[in-house]
């Protein structure tokens, strides 16, 4: 019996070989898995030809004629077919073979390259294949062609002639889906849908099997995720942390100088009440940069410590950790100082920990984290190393998500004696569609309200062929300075290269967010993989600003005279980069020239101005995460985006659309769907180009998180159900197999990742 892991060689022995050494596909599952990448509705594409195009068409034979040649021996036979409408030339310079083949009335489906001869429409040598049983006008009654993917060797129609073979032989196809559910959503089962994809007599099967095949990845996913989620549910493995009283956190609340928010308030309660519990806690908190996440997870730590805990802060870069740590000392005051002269009694310590620490440094703090002296602990993914002992675990607070993957917050996890409660913070909005499956196994919060007082920002664009406009530019950041305030100059790049390949203006910048290590050279990503490594015709390379050359001309400006200017760029030492931020924030320095390390989390109330040099090399949520760096401290707030690109293309557009709103949810959806599904996505976005079967959660081979929120919505539901009614899906070994096929997928991408 044939099924998906018979060996293709059983089936189709001569393509066998081919299909395995220029595609990796063995067995009839693979067959099965390549998808058309497209169809040909035969009957109207002889009307759209164009010279060098690659054409497959169903055609009939008009006329066919031979004559001999004066050159050469032989006989050369022209032949013009039709599909009805449109004709075009065929021409064989030897016709022996094909003449008693292509007579008039003859259908075939016809391959090969469009050329133009005496302003006809010519196609030399093309491949052809008759359509067998005499089907006269059989053009019309066959369905549409599926093109694959191009096998060396092969023709089109090969391929697809493999596929039939194979489907042909299937009796049935394991299908994940449930009959019930299928029968309740209206979809075919998946052999016919294999069909449908594969061999379809009209493009609606091909929808509807499209269709299918999106629902059962919707529900594969959302089925491992309730799996998860009733997992996580089950479990009274994690130490309850009710609120105490007359503890850190009321003391903290105290001295707090500002009023919580309602939202902040609600939130809290919420975690709260789920930290009382013995269930660990699982949730995501989103909210705009300076929306008041950090302050709402502080007090979560301080409620962790008067329960006898332990906090950790995992923060995705150096720069940022030592600031979570400067600040939440500074914001604690004297609660931090337990132990030290004038450091309260109900008060404790709050550790760094970072890799790049002096040994002596970092000892001290693995120590104090290991006795439980320090009940706040603040670091980078250092902080999950093995090595790293807590005393006790209760809560770990991970800031900006999208730098961490979910089997980092697992590692974490597993630093703990028993399940810790888990915090994750994300300041980028994050799409519906997202957040149900990306972080499908979270709670979600979202903190709606910025505090009060907050001044709005206003975004310009400015384009720099407009030498006036730049030139203001540096006068209007010379005035913000000279009257006290502060100013961020955000350069997509470090130093001058030379031999860079430019990009396009229509290409999507590479919006990724930093490496994921934390490490020196984290948080600004480096030009040249992307542009170098994925586009090969491009327009004349653009030179980026980068962060060495503008300092240097800034420097050098009359404008700025006086007015001191420093750098931070992840190239620097962890030391040089703190130094640089703490003189920053001292308000020593006027204007800080950088790259992206202060995109996230970065917290200077007096910094009023952002330029953002090359804007257009940055995606559009990432701008809207840059600009929220400034007007945090009831200043008013200006973000300048300099642009070189032109006026009426794509990446002015999007420019202008972040310069139009700053609501970060719209922004948000407007970068999913210019940059796709796939590159948004997988936690921890290891950035375009990579094949998709290497599965990372974000990955999809016919579902779109753009245009398919309804769709994911009820597999969800669905998922939901079935779980619960069934944990552990015995009633439905093929979706469990389907489910255990995924997460294996997805351990296999994180393993390839790291
Ligand atoms: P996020 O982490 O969401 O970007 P933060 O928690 O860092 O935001 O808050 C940004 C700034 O707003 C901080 O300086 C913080 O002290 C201040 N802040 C937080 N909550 C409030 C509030 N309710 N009222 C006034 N200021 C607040
Ligand atoms: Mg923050």
């Amino acid at each position: 019996m044939v099924t998906q892991s018979t060996k293709l060689s059983q089936i189709v022995s001569t393509a066998a070989p081919k299909l395995a050494k220029h595609r990796g596909i063995t067995v009839v599952g693979d067959l099965l898995e390549f998808w058309p990448r497209r169809y040909l509705e035969h009957t109207a594409d002889l009307g759209t030809l164009h010279v060098g195009m690659y054409v497959v068409a169903v055609a009939t034979v008009k006329t066919a004629a031979t004559r001999s040649m004066k050159n050469r021996r032989g006989e050369m036979l022209t032949v013009t077919i039709t599909d009805g409408a449109h004709e075009v030339d065929l021409v064989f310079f030897k016709a022996w073979g094909h003449r008693d083949a292509l007579v008039p009335g003859t259908t075939a489906l016809f391959a090969g390259t469009v050329g133009m001869y005496r302003g006809r429409w010519q196609l030399a040598h093309p491949a052809y294949q008759l359509m067998h049983g005499g089907l006269g006008d059989a053009a019309t009654d066959r369905g549409p062609i599926p093109v694959y993917l191009q096998v060396k060797g092969m023709q089109n129609w090969a391929v697809a002639e493999c596929v039939r073979l194979t489907l042909d032989q299937l009796d049935d196809l394991p299908d994940p889906i449930p009959a019930a559910l299928r029968g309740r959503r209206g979809l075919p089962g998946r052999l016919a849908a294999m069909r449908g994809i594969h061999v379809p007599d009209e493009m609606p099967q091909v929808y509807l099997a499209r269709q299918r095949m999106r629902y059962e990845e919707a529900l594969v996913l959302q089925t491992l995720l309730a799996q998860r989620r009733a997992q996580i549910a089950l479990q009274h493995t994690a130490i309850a942390r009710p609120p105490g009283k007359g503890g850190l956190l009321d003391a903290f609340d105290a001295r707090l100088p500002f009023e919580l928010t309602a939202g902040q308030r609600e939130i809290g309660n919420t975690l709260a009440s789920e930290m009382s519990g013995d269930t660990p806690m699982n949730r995501l908190l989103q909210g705009e940069v300076g929306s008041g996440k950090t302050v709402i997870a502080l007090r979560a730590m301080l409620a962790a410590v008067d329960a006898g805990g332990q906090a950790a802060l995992l923060a995705p870069t150096e720069v940022l950790a030592a600031q979570h740590h400067r600040s939440i000392t500074a914001m604690l005051g004297e609660l931090a100082e337990r132990g030290m002269l004038g450091g309260s009694e109900i008060g404790t310590q709050v550790a760094l920990l970072t890799g790049s620490q002096s040994t002596a440094a970092r000892k001290r703090s693995l120590l104090d984290v290991a006795s439980g002296d320090a009940g706040i602990v603040i670091g980078t993914h250092a902080l999950i190393q093995e090595h790293v002992q807590f005393f006790d675990l209760a809560l770990v607070v991970v800031d900006e998500q999208h730098r961490f993957g979910v089997e980092q917050r697992d590692a974490m996890r597993d630093k703990a004696k028993q399940p810790p409660h888990v915090l994750v913070m994300t300041a980028t909005p994050i799409p519906r569609t997202v957040a149900m499956t990306v972080f499908g196994d979270m709670e979600t919060s979202t903190l709606t309200e910025l505090p009060r007082g907050r001044a709005p920002i206003t975004t310009h664009v400015v384009p720099t062929d407009n030498p006036r406009w730049v030139e203001r530019t540096w006068v209007r950041i010379a005035e913000e300075v000279r009257s006290g305030r502060q100013a961020y100059v955000v350069c997509p790049r470090i130093v001058d290269t030379e031999s860079r390949g430019g990009i396009s203006d229509e290409e999507v910048p590479d919006t990724r967010p930093a490496p994921e290590d934390g490490e020196p050279g984290d948080g600004e990503r480096e030009e040249g993989e992307r542009q170098d490594g994925e586009s090969g015709e491009t327009a004349e390379p653009r030179v980026w600003a980068s962060v060495l050359a503008v300092v240097e001309q800034l420097r050098s400006d009359p404008a700025l005279h006086g007015i001191t200017i420093d750098v931070l760029h992840g190239r620097m030492t962890p030391e040089d980069k703190d130094a640089a931020m703490a003189r920053f924030t001292r308000g020593e320095t006027g204007v800080l020239v950088s790259t992206t390390v202060i995109e996230v989390g970065v917290d200077v109330a007096n910094a009023t101005v952002m330029v953002v040099m090359d804007a257009d090399r940055f995606g559009v949520s990432q701008l809207h995460q840059l600009r929220g760096r400034v007007g945090r401290g009831g200043h008013p707030g200006l973000c300048l985006l300099m642009t070189g690109a032109e006026a009426d293309g794509g990446a002015r557009e999007r420019l202008e659309a972040v310069a139009g709103t700053t609501d970060g949810f719209a922004l948000a959806q407007l970068d999913l769907e210019l940059r796709g599904t796939g590159d948004v996505l997988s936690g921890r976005q290891s950035g375009g180009g990579r094949s998709t079967r290497g599965m990372g959660r974000g990955s999809f081979r016919f579902l779109s998180l753009v245009r398919d929120e309804e769709l994911i919505l009820q597999a969800r539901e669905d998922a939901a159900a079935l779980v619960a009614a069934d944990p552990d899906l015995n009633a439905h070994p093929e979706l469990g197999a389907a489910v255990a096929e995924r997460l294996d997928a997805e351990q296999a991408a994180f393993l390839e990742r790291s």
